[in-house]
């Protein structure tokens, strides 16, 4: 950033945006740690077992980032110039810089699901899991639960498992981007497990709203896993004396899940207060979690405005299409941001831009 921009007081960007607090960083100085491509790393080796027990599966593999998380998986599925199917929105197809086409030669297609919502029906008609010597064969369909730039949307589980029953039958298989799963879980009380199960494999994220700074763990059975473990090393993820990440994870799997509650009830909070101030904005009913996809097109404003208003004023906010803005609650932003971020903002959306 320049050094003439003004000072972040809110900062609604990202979840990603959280510093590891005084604790995770003892937890990460006091891990023990091995050469981790040996599989030597004990705390890795704990953080593995923990999360493919709490998902319901067989093992797991931290990965470094979450993109490597989903495109490990990618790979596993799908087979050069075979496809997978997600919705339009999903960030393995919009968010991954075409990661799947380019190391994995696999090609996609997608439908479009209003606010990432899922709808079974719609993977259910697009994918051709026989298309012989003239359609491209579907290996894989994406869910994202919660969905990004759908607005956090938690996915319906009565809809994972309508897509589960149509596709095992028919040589299908399903990943959960579950790079917020952890919301989720939160915001309707389903275990993590009964998501996982749905799934041949699961990413998850520990670097967005649990806290973490670096880190994602994948799983699945102990044959997809062992698979996944090599092509971490052909990716160039294999990683060494990575236990001190781990610890990061593992302390904030005990002390920072169900506390997400608290961002999920201070996005709702801002959702209530900008309805009111413009309403049309937002519909505060579908703010599951902790992030708000903000319409600032009612009042006026491009997206792109709007940002820089806010930016002026110390609340930094990012763009997400062509209409709305987005806005994510996280472990740094506590009551007295949320208040900033409702007396700065919604004052913008009922004046609209002055000309
Ligand atoms: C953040 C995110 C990822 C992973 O992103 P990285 O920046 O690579 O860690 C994957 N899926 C979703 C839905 C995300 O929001």
């Amino acid at each position: 950033m320049p050094p003439t921009a003004p000072p972040v007081h809110v900062d609604l960007l990202s979840d990603t945006l959280t510093k590891p607090t005084d604790a995770m960083r003892r937890a990460m100085a006091d891990a023990p740690v091995g050469d981790d491509v040996f599989g030597e790393d004990p705390t890795v080796r704990r953080l593995e077992a923990r999360v493919a027990e709490l998902l319901g599966h067989e093992d797991a593999l931290f990965a470094p980032t979450g993109s490597m998380a989903n495109q490990l998986c990618l790979r596993l599925h799908v087979g050069h110039g075979e496809e997978l199917v997600a919705d339009s929105l999903a960030h393995v197809l919009r968010a991954e810089m075409g990661a799947a086409a380019v190391l994995s030669g696999i090609s996609s297609r997608s439908w479009v699901a209003e606010h990432g919502l899922l709808d079974a029906a719609q993977p259910l008609a697009l994918m051709i899991p026989d298309g012989g010597t003239y359609q491209v064969n579907t290996r894989l369909v994406v869910v994202e639960n919660t969905h990004n730039f759908g607005g956090g949307t938690v996915q319906p589980l009565d809809q994972i498992e309508t897509l589960r029953a149509g596709t095992r039958d028919r040589g299908v298989a399903m990943h959960l981007d579950g790079a917020r799963l952890w919301n989720a879980h939160v915001a309707t009380g389903v275990p993590l497990d009964t998501y996982g199960r749905q799934f041949d494999t699961v990413s998850v994220c520990l670097s967005k709203g649990l806290g973490a700074p670096v880190g994602s763990v994948i799983a699945g059975s102990r044959d997809l896993m062992a698979s996944a473990r090599i092509w971490r090393k052909r990716f160039g993820g294999g990683m060494r004396q990575v236990g001190i990440l781990a610890a990061a994870g593992l302390h904030a799997l005990d002390h920072h899940v169900e506390r997400l509650a608290d961002d999920h009830a201070r996005a709702r909070r801002f959702a209530d207060a900008a309805a009111a101030g413009r309403p049309g904005s937002v519909d505060p009913q579908r703010v599951q979690t902790n992030i708000v996809v903000l319409d600032v097109s009612g009042a006026g404003w491009a997206p792109a405005g709007f940002v820089e208003e806010a930016g002026r004023r110390g609340i930094r906010l990012y763009p997400v299409s062509a209409t709305a803005v987005r806005l994510v609650w996280h472990l740094d932003v506590d009551d007295a941001g949320t208040d900033l971020a409702i007396e700065t903002l919604v004052p913008l959306l009922e004046s609209g831009p002055s000309s």
